[in-house]
Parts: C-alpha cells; structure tokens; sequence
C-alpha cells in the first residue's frame, strides 16, 4: 500500500492555514482562529462548525476517571492494562484516531488479542467488501477537479454530509464542461462549487440497488421492457461522456450495502472499455480510512480482524461491534473518540476503557470503568490521516499545544503496563 503525503504546515495553525480533521475531504485551503472560540475562517461547512463547537480556545482540565472518581494518568493506565489483562477476548471499537494513534493501537491489540473494528465500521465493510471481491476503479478529487465531465451523484446530493466536496471538487479553470445529475437526491441550496456545472435531478428506478443494476444491464447493452426514458437518456450521456465519476456515500446504503458497491464498479468496468470512468465513495468518516488503512499496512487485513494469538482472523460480518457486543462473544470494550464527544461507547455493562474527547467524561462512570481523556489531532496536537481518495495522507497542525496526551502516547502506556502484568503472571 503506498501513501503520499500532501504538503501542509505541521507547526501551530492559528489564523493560517490548517487541515480540518472532521471529514475525510480534509480541507486544508481555509484558516482557523483559535479565540474566543475555534471557528473555521473562508467556509461556512456546518460539519466542521459543529465539530469545532465542542473545543474551547485552549486545553481542556479533564483528568482520568476511574469508576467515575477522578485519578491520575498512570492510576487509569494500570486500571485499563488490568482490564484488558483479565479479559478473554477484547474488542477495539470506535477507533477514531489519526496514524500514529492507530499504529499504537494495533501494538496494543497484538499484546491482547483484541478484535478491531471501527464505529462506522458497517458502511466501511460495504467498500472494503467490494474491494476484495471485485477489485475497484476509485480517482481522486483532483482528477475529478481536472477530468471529469460528467459526475453522477447516485442515492446521495454529496453535500449533506460532505458539504465542501463540490467546491473541492470544481472544475479547473481549463477542465471541460461539466454536468453532475443528482439521481435520487436534491441538489442542496447551499451547495457551493456547482456554479460551473449544470444540474439535473432524476428519480431512482425503484432503490438504489435497483437503479445502479438498470444503469450496469443498459449500459452493458442488454435490452429491458419499460425502461425509465430519464435512465435512458442518463445511460447515453454516460457512454458519450469523456470522464463519468460515479459519486455514492457508504453511509446511506441499507444493510449489504457491499452489493450496490459492486454494482457500481461494474458500472464503472463497462464504461471503461470505451471511455474513462471511475467511482469515489464518500465515507470513513471519524478516522474511519485511517483506521482501516492501518490496520491494512501493518496486518494485511482490514478491520474486523481479530489480532488473535492463533493467528489473525478476518470476518467482516461476525466481527460487527454490535453483534459482538450483543452474543456477549467479547468480555471487555476499549472505545476510541478522539474527535467528538457525540462519538459515544455503545450501551455496555461489559469492563470498558474509554481513550476520549474531554467531553465523554460522562460515558464511563459505572464500576468497571475507565476513562482516559485524549487530544484531538488538528485541535490540540499533530497527526496524520488519510483523506477519502485512499492513498494521501494529510498533516494535521494543533490550533494549541494540549496538557492532554495523545491516543498513540496512551496506548503505549497501556501496552507497557499490560506487559508488567503479564510477565508477573496476571490473569492472561
Ligand atoms: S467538508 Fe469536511 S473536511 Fe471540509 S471543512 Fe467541512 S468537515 Fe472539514
């Protein structure tokens, strides 16, 4: 897997130029003013806005908690390693974290045999899943910038969830003319970055499984009864465009969403043997590419893999947060969020380690917790994550230099305290 890295500042990032960690566009052509309060300067994304609500201009006070009463780091780093020390099979989840964090992580998981998954990890699986089955055509958002002349936005209007991917996205000064059709979804008023391109809206025939499976048979030439004469007219404006980009969001698929992924690169195959196309997927939100794309370098899997001492086991259904936490099939959760408190740990009575946003302080109080408050990368410490086009990793400046460790810092101290644990011959 190669990964290049963008070029960026790495130093603090008051009032200049700063890469927003919220979604994985990571935007870095806007600035950031740290006082009175965070806000986000030459975009008005109500995503970010709303993640940068829950900073104050400089670090948080939070401490650790142990069942709820305040203790002191390495208090709640001995509480988590005997946690995990006398668990069975633990799981992993949330996973919202940067590089370096992650990387710590999987150190951790191998000293404990821990399963890994990430809290969106449902709608990663849809293309992860489709990857390995089928292999996939993706671009990046410069060669949609540079090349595209058609993009189709399928059971998604982008912006709702993405709200600058259109402006990242815009035509170049000397890219051709572009026409984006919104199927099954409305062109968002707001939406900036469209002033060069014409719009159309059509309707899904059926769902979107449906639509994406008439769009595969037609555009392969098979012949249908009753085809919808605006899929029809959409098919033609595909096999005569230069460059089709198929534009589709993971997160709005229903369950075996892999099977709309695939669908969509046989699209993309078809279109590709007498013209050029490609499809881009919006998702992996909250470090979730990041996570995956770890996982991946350093196991040769990804997530919803078990780092088991037998081996490693890949089972990207039976490996579901939930599912694992519902068949009581893990006996002990270490939950990740370091970018919002609104990433919370699912309902548990299982043992729990929360690594959080100052804000989840709360989420872990009951007997058999332990919650480590961790600095948020691009908010009060550098990092890296991988943006949505795969394989660019962006550097992430502090808006401020935090009094709280980082993910990777705290899973390294874990990890050393579970190994004083174990060569004392604890529970493992
Ligand atoms: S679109 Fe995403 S990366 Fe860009 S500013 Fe909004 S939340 Fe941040």
């Amino acid at each position: 897997m190669t990964a290049t890295t963008a070029s960026s500042s790495s130093t603090a990032a008051t009032g200049r130029s700063w890469t927003c960690p919220f979604c994985p566009l990571s935007c870095d052509g806007f600035s950031v003013e740290a006082a009175p309060r965070p806000t986000l300067v030459g975009s008005d994304c109500p995503r970010a806005a709303a993640a940068l609500s829950h900073f104050a201009a400089g670090p948080s006070s939070a401490t650790a908690r142990i069942d709820g009463r305040p203790a002191d780091h390495q208090g709640a780093v001995a509480a988590a390693a005997a946690i995990l020390a006398a668990s069975r099979q633990p799981l992993f989840a949330g996973l919202a974290t940067d590089v370096a964090g992650m990387r710590a992580l999987y150190r951790l998981a191998n000293g404990c045999g821990a399963i890994l998954d990430h809290a969106n990890g449902d709608a990663l699986m849809h293309s992860t899943r489709a990857l390995q089955d089928r292999g996939v055509f993706y671009t990046t958002l410069a060669e949609i910038r540079n090349r595209a002349d058609l993009v189709v936005c399928l059971g998604t209007n982008a912006t709702d969830h993405y709200p600058e991917f259109f402006r990242r996205t815009a035509p170049a000064v000397d890219a051709p003319e572009r026409h984006v059709v919104f199927v099954g979804a409305r062109v968002a008023a707001s939406a900036s970055g469209l002033g060069a391109c014409t719009t159309e809206e059509i309707g899904l025939a059926g769902d979107v499984f449906d639509t994406a499976a008439l769009l595969a048979a037609r555009l392969a030439g098979r012949r249908l009864a009753g085809s919808d004469p605006a899929i029809e007219a959409l098919v033609a404006r595909m096999l005569t465009a230069r460059y089709t980009v198929v534009v589709w969001e993971s997160a709005s698929l229903p369950a075996h969403g892999a099977l709309v992924a695939e669908t969509i690169q046989r699209i993309v195959n078809t279109l590709n043997r007498t013209t050029r196309a490609a499809a881009f997927c919006l998702g992996g939100g909250d470090g979730g590419y990041t996570a995956n794309q770890v996982t991946t370098w350093l196991s040769g899997l990804p997530l919803r893999t078990g780092v088991h001492r037998r081996g490693l086991v890949h089972e990207p259904q039976r490996y579901a947060t939930a599912q694992l936490l519902a068949g009581r099939t893990v006996d002990a959760l270490l939950w990740v969020s370091a970018f919002s408190p609104e990433l919370a740990p699912p309902a548990t009575d299982l043992p729990l380690v929360v690594l959080g946003h100052p804000g989840l302080e709360t989420a872990a109080t009951r007997p058999n917790t332990v919650f480590i408050p961790v600095s948020t990368p691009g908010i009060g410490s550098a990092g890296h994550l991988f943006r949505a086009d795969g394989g660019i990793v962006l550097p992430l400046a502090p808006i401020y230099e935090d009094t709280l460790p980082g993910v990777a810092e705290v899973a390294a101290d874990i990890a050393a305290a579970l190994s004083v644990v174990s060569s004392e011959g604890g529970a493992r």
